[in-house]
């Protein structure tokens, strides 16, 4: 089984564990940066990182990659937290800040100076842009690269103390001008904003750049395995050079692993495309649950044991590929279909009046709360003269093969009665407004009756004690994968969306909360949504019942 296989990154972990590389210590962490909401794509990130934590016995840090002013803000920070300790139930929480650091990394710059290893340069980011080269030409020298030591240091602690303007100087690690890898052709690893931050307010001017800032972050945490993704390959060579010139890292620097993305079909990541979605409306917000952020599919129903499962199924590889959206929906499925009650629920009712059942009569009918699972127990459900069914279990004029109710015809109203439609009425429009039937008392579910087969079986609710409900069936939020970043809006699937106003809960619904998952027979898995009260209840199809993934 997939499960149970080593991953390329486990297998890198046990060779470091066997040379003692890091001692028996093993730590990762997951590093998002707070400029919006997590989606899929980082539960991957979390799931991998924690999960290689925890099956050896290592630490897993929750860092905020905050190192650029411009575009963070606290209330995305509240949000990863919950989306990160949701999907990782028991992770004692350990929780960093990037810019909680900035000390640290001014002075590793000032080691790197004194090392003679970066220079303040002058030149404007045209410039440097001009002077970098490209992949075939090698890039030229700055003219500031020769700056001593001692006016390094001065240049760069009055950058520090605000004394230039954004843009009049950086800060660059002396490398190589001529190295194949543009990466390591002098880079940027401080510039100047004049800019407040969400946490260290108005004490900075100078922002160290992300390559520089990421490794610094990892190394001073005592991350082991420093987990991302494959755009970062090529910036690994400044990974490593970075840590092996400051002392307090050299000897066992942490080791950066790349693997590649997850992309799912029928799906759009990426928040620039997400914020566009819920700022223009197109959606009812982060948490819609149409939207592939984490805060949406736990509104919509997952649950992290299926997310997690499988981000476990999927594995973890270098090769670029996009998962089909119907894993993650067989992985929900498969952890619903033990824990979650067996509930009936009609979503388009029409009335089935049974003529001879006494009108007064209530009977209970006794129903396993989970076929699969006996140990969820039974429940007592109300039977009475007048039921609803689904409209579409009921034709006039019925097709060859259908087995539900026509004239004449007998079905199984589960775990109650056999019925036997004598009758319907129409109303001016020629809708079918009522279905009348007469039961046979002798075929009581449980009764042992043996006397006659009928061939289909309808769900029912009674009229007279069933629960009024909305339901929300969600459907993919792309129509398919022909799609790019210009023309996405689109491509949208129109029926993402489709609320029915009139279903009708069997009773036991009432006693239930907000967040409980249901099976609706055959209709797929539920959950009582937010916007639920005492006088409203809300449902969010999960997802239905039938897979089309083979
Ligand atoms: P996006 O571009 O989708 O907004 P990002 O990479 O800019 O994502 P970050 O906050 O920088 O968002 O990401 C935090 C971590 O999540 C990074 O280590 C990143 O590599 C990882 N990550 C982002 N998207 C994916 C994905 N689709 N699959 C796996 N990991 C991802
Ligand atoms: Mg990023
Ligand atoms: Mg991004």
């Amino acid at each position: 089984e997939n499960r149970e296989s080593v991953n390329f990154i486990q297998k890198i972990i046990n060779e470091d564990l066997a040379k003692g590389t890091y001692g028996n210590r093993v730590q990762t962490r997951f590093p998002p940066e707070p400029n919006g909401y997590l989606h899929v794509g980082h539960a991957k990130s979390i799931c991998l990182n924690y999960g290689l934590a925890k099956k050896n016995n290592g630490i897993f840090n929750l860092r905020f990659d905050d190192t650029n002013p411009t575009k963070e803000d606290d209330s995305f920070v509240e949000s990863i937290i919950k989306d990160v300790k949701w999907l990782c139930p028991d992770w004692e929480e350990r929780i960093f800040f990037a810019s909680n650091y900035f000390e640290k990394m001014y002075e590793y710059a000032v080691e790197l100076i004194k090392k003679s290893l970066a220079f303040v340069d002058d030149l404007s980011a045209d410039e440097i842009r001009e002077y970098r080269g490209t992949l075939t030409e090698p890039g030229k020298e700055s003219p500031w690269r020769n700056r001593s030591i001692e006016e390094n240091l001065e240049l760069f602690d009055k950058m520090k103390n605000g004394e230039f303007e954004n843009g009049k100087k950086v800060l660059r690690a002396k490398i190589d001008m001529a190295s194949p890898n543009i990466n390591m052709r002098d880079p940027v690893i401080y510039r100047i904003l004049h800019e407040s931050h969400h946490n260290t307010g108005d004490k900075w001017c100078i922002y160290p750049m992300y390559d520089y800032a990421h490794p610094i972050e990892d190394a001073i945490e005592g991350i082991t395995h420093s987990i991302c993704t494959l755009e970062f390959e090529d910036h690994r060579p400044f990974y490593d050079w970075l840590l092996s010139n400051l002392e307090d890292f050299k000897t066992a620097p942490t080791k950066q692993i790349e693997f590649a993305k997850l992309f799912l079909t029928k799906t759009m990541m990426g928040k620039r495309y997400l914020k566009k979605m819920v700022e223009e409306g197109y959606v009812d917000g982060w948490d819609d649950p149409r939207m592939p952020t984490v805060a949406a599919l736990r509104r919509r129903g997952y649950t992290p044991e299926a997310i997690n499962n499988f981000c476990e199924a999927i594995g973890v590889s270098k090769a670029q590929s996009v998962v089909d959206i119907a894993m993650l929906e067989h992985a929900v499925r498969d952890d619903l279909s033990l824990k979650a009650e067996r509930t009936m629920a009609v979503l388009d009712p029409i009335k089935l009046i049974i003529t001879n059942y006494p009108e007064d009569q209530v009977e209970y009918m006794e129903t396993e709360n989970n076929p699969d699972n006996p140990e969820m127990g039974t429940r007592m459900v109300p039977f009475c003269r007048e039921i609803y069914i689904e409209r579409e279990d009921f034709m006039e004029v019925p097709p060859k093969k259908y087995f539900r109710l026509f004239p004449g015809n007998e079905v199984r109203l589960r775990n109650a009665y056999f019925v036997r439609c004598e009758d319907f009425v129409k109303d001016e429009n020629g809708n079918v407004t009522e279905v009348h039937c007469t039961y046979d008392p002798e075929t009581r579910s449980g009764s042992g009756f043996t006397g006659r087969k009928v061939k289909g079986t309808l769900h029912w609710v009674s009229a007279r004690h069933c629960q009024d409900a909305e339901v929300r069936l969600y459907d993919y939020m792309m129509e398919d994968q022909d799609y790019d970043k210009t023309n996405f809006l689109e491509k949208l699937n129109p029926n993402s969306k489709v609320v029915l106003k009139n279903c009708k809960v069997e009773p036991s619904i009432k006693e239930k909360n907000v967040g409980e998952r249901f099976q609706f027979l055959r209709h797929g898995y539920f959950i009582i949504d937010q916007d639920s009260n005492d006088s409203h209840l809300v449902f969010n199809r999960i997802v239905s019942l039938k897979s089309s993934y083979k």
